[in-house]
């Protein structure tokens, strides 16, 4: 198992359709092909230089296992699972409650998608299990600035934590070097209609200068050092939340917090995430 412990992870009303996945063909970024191409509505900041936009429809009655509509009460098991096990972000409780955790997998496992287990997600990569991403998402948002913000995903895989982190911030980037789940990701996402949530396809390693600087930047993949790149996209008040190896060798989460005096980092316990990679692929 690549990613066992260690991976990741307010209610508001969600904005309505249609949605706007966005796809950036500038900096590091590659474009996807998509269609049709309309005027993007996200900010001019990120925006820029001949971006690639589509509405994205919703797929009408997809039914991505044989949960339906029953999965709400299997959720809000989940929910009090995590909470018995000392989760008490209610924004955090909240989006997990509301965001089908289901339709990020296979079918063929979607009966094990709320139990707390890490899931394969194709090309070598997991799904962090509920507790990690929960845990994850509370650091990151224990801070009511982040909130209120810009936040940085690095390692989109299928998408889950990313319509987490739409229904916990502002706005949301989140990039994947790996073009397959990046599709799969968009694909995933479809259903949900997240307006705030842009996908980019490329090598997170850079960050995402256009969108910076961001109140909040999380990575679901571990180096052996957080590029500095991520700090310094990170706005003053901004919290990082990461896994990093350790000179021990082990994986650790990390904490940055971005203050007027420079950076604090506290490192917490071992995880095991998948690498941070270069390139794409
Ligand atoms: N948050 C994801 C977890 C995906 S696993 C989810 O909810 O599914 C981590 C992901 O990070 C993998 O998909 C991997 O391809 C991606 N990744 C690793 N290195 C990366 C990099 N440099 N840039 C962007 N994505 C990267």
């Amino acid at each position: 198992m690549k990613q066992g412990d260690g991976s990741m992870g307010g209610n508001k009303p969600r904005p309505g359709f249609p949605a706007k996945l966005v796809t950036h063909s500038t900096g590091p970024l590659r474009k996807t092909p998509l269609a049709p191409a309309v005027r993007p509505a996200g900010p001019p900041a990120v925006l820029g230089r001949a971006p690639a936009a589509t509405t994205i429809q919703p797929v009408k009655g997809r039914v991505a296992s044989g949960f339906g509509t029953g999965s709400q009460a299997v959720r809000a098991d989940m929910v009090r699972k995590l909470e018995a096990q000392g989760v008490s972000h209610r924004g955090v409780l909240a989006a997990m409650l509301a965001i089908e955790r289901h339709r990020f997998v296979d079918s063929a496992l979607a009966n094990q998608a709320y139990e707390d287990t890490s899931l394969p997600i194709g090309l070598g990569q997991t799904i962090s299990k509920p507790n990690v991403v929960a845990r994850m998402l509370s650091l990151l948002f224990e801070r009511e600035s982040v909130n209120l913000g810009r936040v940085l995903e690095i390692g989109t895989g299928c998408g889950y934590q990313a319509a987490l982190l739409s229904h916990l911030s502002r706005e949301v980037y989140s990039i994947e070097r790996l073009r397959g789940l990046h599709d799969k990701a968009r694909e995933n996402l479809r259903f949900f209609r997240l307006a705030n949530l842009h996908l980019l396809f490329g090598d997170g390693m850079p960050g995402f200068a256009k969108g910076a600087p961001y109140s909040g930047i999380i990575a679901a993949a571990g180096g052996e050092a957080i590029p500095e790149a991520w700090t310094d996209q990170l706005a003053v008040g901004g919290r990082l939340v990461a896994p990093a190896v350790m000179a021990s060798g082990q994986q650790h989460l990390v904490v940055i917090d971005k203050t007027v005096r420079g950076l604090e980092r506290k490192e917490l316990e071992p995880v095991l995430f998948v690498p941070l990679k270069s390139g794409i692929a």
